[in-house]
């Protein structure tokens, strides 16, 4: 199934960036059997349990740090804005 999808790019396996185990598709992560993790350009990493639940972890925790850093953002963009009525208000009292 997976080889008749696009995300193979007529490859027999799924490409994934070696560190972050991410996809050709934003927010789209591959793990284990289906994916191709080639080291230095000529070996590849082995269809194996042992690989494809150290790579479950690195996933889970890639989908962690979006979330954080996505909550981050939100925090400080609220901290702005709360900043931002404050000048304008103060602005307005001394007018
Ligand atoms: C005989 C044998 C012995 C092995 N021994 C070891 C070992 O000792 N140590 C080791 O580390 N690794 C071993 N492996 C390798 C290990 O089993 C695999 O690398 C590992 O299971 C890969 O995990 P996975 O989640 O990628 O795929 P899988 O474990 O194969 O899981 C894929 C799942 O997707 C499901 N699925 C398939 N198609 C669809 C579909 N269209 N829709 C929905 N679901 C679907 C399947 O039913 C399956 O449950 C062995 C493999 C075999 C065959």
């Amino acid at each position: 199934m997976i080889r008749k999808c696009d995300i193979t790019k007529d490859r027999d396996w799924i490409r994934v960036d070696k560190f972050t185990l991410k996809t050709m598709y934003d927010n789209v992560f591959a793990i284990g059997d289906v994916t191709e993790i080639v080291l230095g350009g000529m070996v590849t990493i082995p269809k194996a349990g042992i690989f494809a639940e150290a790579q479950a972890k690195v996933v889970a925790q890639e989908i962690i740090d979006q979330i954080t850093i996505l909550r981050l953002i939100l925090n400080l963009m609220e901290r702005a804005f709360v900043l931002w009525r404050w000048v304008v208000t103060k602005q307005d009292i001394l007018k």
